[in-house]
């Protein structure tokens, strides 16, 4: 049995950060109850604690107090950047072992893969429920509250989902957690088209100079680009997925920065 211990940041009369009329006590719970319930439906051998399941105040000390005592495995706290940024970082405790940075790697790259938002970084700090717990444990920080774009996505009930999906996948992934039977099609959705890849695709271009201008406007509003050379054009992709979902996503957001996407299958 491995004990996950899940801790959504704040709650009770700590609201956590606060801005864009959302408070990060609430989606730190919503993410963590979501994380809880697909590792006890869809995982075996799996037990979760969480540090709160409703809006109560609880101390940091009873926090890690309460992992210590059960015995987790792991730490797993959940909260909202704020203070100026965009994106998603994760914490771990300065100078921890190996094992905890390979748990870090692991979980962080799962959420990366999961979500559209940028890559901070995987970093270390001397937070509490880092120090204090005596078992692995990580801190993530998922995305920014006061951050217009991040903010829109966090008050997006799927986004909600993407990012419980990720930890949890990376935490299956991290201690080897086995698919309960009649669930493997939800951990690893089939591409409508077997072999296919889902590519998002902003223009094609003869001139190459014209896809590299297309590039360059599309990599200052913040996605990444590559351009494909095939069929004597210049494609210019911001993006390649297994899962359709994802590449909509994408479209989504491509669209709102006024370019004009659409999805190829190579
Ligand atoms: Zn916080």
């Amino acid at each position: 049995m491995v004990k996950i211990f899940i801790d959504p940041g704040h709650g009770g009369t700590d609201p956590g950060a606060a801005a864009n009329e959302i408070q990060e006590k609430n989606i730190t719970l919503q993410i963590s109850s979501i994380i809880r319930d697909i590792l006890l439906s869809e995982y075996e051998d799996v037990s979760v604690l969480m540090s709160r399941t409703g809006d109560e105040t609880v101390s940091l000390d009873s926090r890690t107090n309460a992992a210590n005592n059960w015995g987790a495995d792991y730490y797993v706290s959940v909260h909202i950047n704020s203070g100026g940024g965009s994106g998603f970082e994760s914490y771990v405790y300065p100078g921890v072992a190996r094992q905890t940075v390979t748990y870090q790697e692991i979980i962080h790259q799962k959420i990366m893969e999961h979500t559209l938002l940028s890559n901070r970084g995987m970093k270390q700090a001397d937070f509490h429920v880092l120090r204090e717990s005596n078992m692995d444990a990580i801190l993530t920080e998922n995305g920014f509250i006061d951050n217009a774009a991040d903010a829109a996505q966090l008050k997006d009930s799927s986004f909600i989902d993407h990012l419980a999906r990720g930890h949890v996948l990376g935490i299956a992934a991290a201690f080897h957690l086995t698919a309960k039977i009649g669930n493997s099609q939800i951990l690893q959705p089939e591409p409508t088209i077997a072999t296919g890849l889902f590519s998002v695709q902003i223009g094609a271009f003869s001139e190459q100079s014209n896809a590299e201008k297309l590039a360059f406007q599309a990599k200052e509003k913040g996605f990444h680009t590559f351009i494909k050379q095939e069929n004597a054009q210049y494609k210019v992709q911001i993006g390649a997925f297994k899962e359709r979902e994802y590449a909509e996503e994408l479209i989504q957001k491509a669209k709102n920065a006024g370019l004009a996407a659409f999805i190829t299958i190579d």
